[in-house]
């Protein structure tokens, strides 16, 4: 118990009365003045820091202040608020604007996180998946995709040049020596003329894409870029901000029926992903990269972009809906500015 001695003032007229404050160890605060007590509780009072050995006035929540030149005791009875943490939420109630400071700092972390926090966590993570689950992984999104796609007409003697056509693309392609890279043919179907990179290293060519080039060069191109979707690990990326986000969405409605099967879900959400305009622009740069290693003019890269543009097939026209700048993209190939910071925003799949 701390006690101390002083005078207590109304807080209305200058009177005052000699008066006693005790602390007792649950925090229950008694002030006795003549005869009579009142009860307060140690987070009520206000007190103020020592200065010098001027008496210290303890504020009490009625107005009226107990004054005490005991600073001893009166630090005493600080140190023990200090330790309540009660005292804190106390005062967090009794401040609306502290509350309203609180919510606004929690929606602002909130929302830099899902800005900037999951896509580097999604980095972190998907450079972490060891070979043998993104190969889990591209098979799952495989049986997904083939409920779309068909089989592909293409001869065996043309299958086996493309495939020589990759491992020319691989050879000149940075960082690329870690996957083994694989072709997988099929028909279009509802996909048009399109490619697609799934995290195992296989890299999806349509029959209608084959068909739409002029020159094995443009394949190269789209092939290359492709590479780089792999070699940067986008889908993984993608697919985990996804459900990064699925989680985050769950833990704030308490929604768990939200989460179940959130993992069997995966192949599918790598089936479906639609990369950013930041992912398509660093697979594009990797493209131009590997093009100018391997002694390739990156403009076959702007003319079978152009022609996949202008294709009247169906699967094109949805694809490129959802890619409104090609143009610009195009535009900026041709130009040869492309690279890590002037590069097109908008690409294959
Ligand atoms: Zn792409």
């Amino acid at each position: 118990m701390i006690e101390l001695d002083g005078q207590l003032f109304d807080g209305q007229t200058t009177r005052s009365r000699a008066a006693s404050l005790r602390v007792w160890t649950d925090e229950t605060v008694r002030i006795a003045v003549a005869g009579s007590e009142q009860t307060l509780q140690l987070p009520d009072l206000e007190i103020p820091a020592r200065l010098a050995n001027t008496p210290r006035r303890i504020r009490l929540p009625d107005g009226a202040i107990f004054e005490t030149p005991d600073n001893d005791g009166a630090d005493a009875l600080l140190a023990a608020q200090g330790r309540t943490r009660r005292h804190w939420l106390h005062r967090l109630e009794s401040r609306w604007d502290l509350v309203l400071a609180s919510a606004v700092f929690v929606l602002g972390f909130g929302a830099a996180f899902v800005v900037w926090g999951v896509p580097a966590l999604a980095r972190v993570a998907a450079f972490a998946v060891p070979a043998e689950t993104s190969a889990w992984l591209g098979e799952g999104a495989l049986e997904v995709l083939d409920r779309t796609l068909e089989p592909s007409a293409l001869s065996d003697a043309r299958r086996e040049a493309l495939r020589a056509r990759l491992d020319e693309v691989t050879a000149a392609a940075p960082d690329a020596g870690d996957y083994a890279f694989r072709l997988v043919f099929r028909g279009g179907g509802d996909f048009g003329a399109n490619a697609l990179a799934l995290p195992s290293g296989q890299i999806v060519l349509t029959d209608e894409l084959v068909a739409l080039a002029d020159a094995d060069e443009e394949l190269i191109a789209v092939l290359a870029h492709e590479v780089g979707h792999v070699v940067h690990r986008h889908a993984l990326r993608q697919a985990i901000q996804s459900s990064t986000l699925v989680i985050a969405i769950v833990l704030v409605t308490g929604d768990l029926s939200a989460t179940s099967g959130s993992v069997a879900l995966l192949p599918t959400l790598l089936a479906e992903a639609r990369f950013s305009q930041e992912f398509e622009r660093e697979a594009d740069a990797y493209a131009v990269r590997t093009l100018d290693r391997a002694g390739i003019d990156e403009a076959h890269f702007a003319r079978i972009l152009r022609r996949m543009d202008e294709d009247p097939d169906e699967g094109f026209a949805s694809f490129f809906s959802t890619h409104p700048n090609t143009d610009e993209r195009i535009r900026l190939l041709e130009r040869g500015e492309s690279g890590e910071d002037a590069a097109p925003r908008q690409s294959l799949k």
